[in-house]
């Protein structure tokens, strides 16, 4: 098998008909050794998804499935499709032809030219709110300043890998996955292709803010121990004022004798050290959740159906 496309699948059944099309009408053409297949991962929709996509299978022997016994989420149904494709290059796409198939070529092209990671670059984004794009915006900026490897500003999860990179993904063993971030850490050489990122075709965004803000959380705690850090350097800082005010506290009470009653300092240094007590705590119960739910050692995802032979997993 030359190439394999994941396609992640929440709730959109107003696109994976156009979406096997369009595919096809892509990968027919470019004549690939070994042929292809198209791994839909179904990852809990409650609408007519499923049915759509058992019916393109029972028609078309190279629609592979996964049915996912619940929503587990976007990255995780990517890792799913991961585990079970079989292509020697993988092209993970999403279903809502945000990300035109019809870059396929091009991001193949590239990867010939020896690169192990072709990823697509939105050059503009249409369609999305603007508060979707601020926010995309700054969270990657704020992400590539404060982590080590060079995750690519402005670009999702649309890309082409090769199995080198599938096998190294595979060993990675976290449990809240920011694929992007781990395909950066992988490294083998990398590069990327521009492009306009088109409306969502038909339905709704699966992203709701709440799974933005964890897919973000995921990021940076996975890939940075900065805001840790940052929450020990401002506690020694805000403990070294607090000391600070201390002493003049003593020395006016007890050496000037010029003190007036201190009523609204009191509140504010109160309320700002417990503030920063808060902050901190939270930052770091925020690793520890993800440490407890890596020690957990759950299943990432259980399947309810698929025609998909499990392949094993690689050696560690
Ligand atoms: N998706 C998924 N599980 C989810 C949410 C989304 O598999 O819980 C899929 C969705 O079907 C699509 C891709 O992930 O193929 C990207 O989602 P979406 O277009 O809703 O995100 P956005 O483009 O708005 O960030
Ligand atoms: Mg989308």
């Amino acid at each position: 098998m030359e190439l394999s496309v994941i396609i992640p699948i929440y709730n959109e059944e107003a696109n994976i008909g156009e979406l096997y099309q369009r595919l096809l009408a892509v990968l027919e053409p470019m004549a690939l050794p070994g042929g292809f297949e198209l791994v839909f991962v179904n990852d809990g929709s409650r609408d007519q998804s499923l049915p759509l996509l058992l019916n393109l299978a029972a028609r078309d022997e190279r629609v592979r499935y996964i049915d996912f016994s619940r929503n587990f989420g976007h990255q995780i149904a990517v890792t799913a499709g991961l585990d079970r494709a079989a292509g020697e290059v993988v092209v993970i796409i999403d279903a809502d032809l945000q990300d035109p198939p019809e870059l396929i070529p091009q991001l193949y092209q590239k990867m010939r030219e020896g690169y192990e990671v072709v990823y697509a670059k939105r050059r503009s984004r249409q369609g999305d709110s603007v508060a979707k794009k601020i926010t995309a915006r700054l969270f990657y900026r704020v992400l590539a300043s404060i982590t080590h490897i060079s995750i690519p500003v402005d670009t999702g999860d649309f890309r082409i890998i090769s199995r080198k990179v599938v096998e190294g993904l595979r060993l990675m063993p976290e449990q809240n996955k920011f694929i992007r971030g781990q395909i950066s850490w992988i490294g083998y050489r990398q590069t990327f292709v521009e492009y306009d990122r088109a409306e969502r075709a038909g339905g709704e965004t699966g992203y709701t803010y709440r799974k933005m803000i964890r897919l973000a959380l995921d990021g940076i705690t996975a890939f940075s121990d900065v805001p840790l850090k940052a929450a020990t350097i401002g506690g020694f800082v805000v403990s070294g004022v607090a000391f600070l005010v201390g002493i003049y506290t003593l020395y006016s009470r007890f050496v000037t004798h010029d003190y007036q009653p201190g009523w609204p300092s009191l509140m504010v240094s109160i309320l700002f050290l417990g503030g920063v007590q808060l902050i901190s705590v939270g930052i770091i119960g925020e690793y520890m959740a993800r440490l407890s739910a890596n020690v957990r050692q759950r299943p990432l995802y259980l399947i309810s159906d698929t025609n998909i032979p499990a392949i094993p997993a690689p050696g560690r």
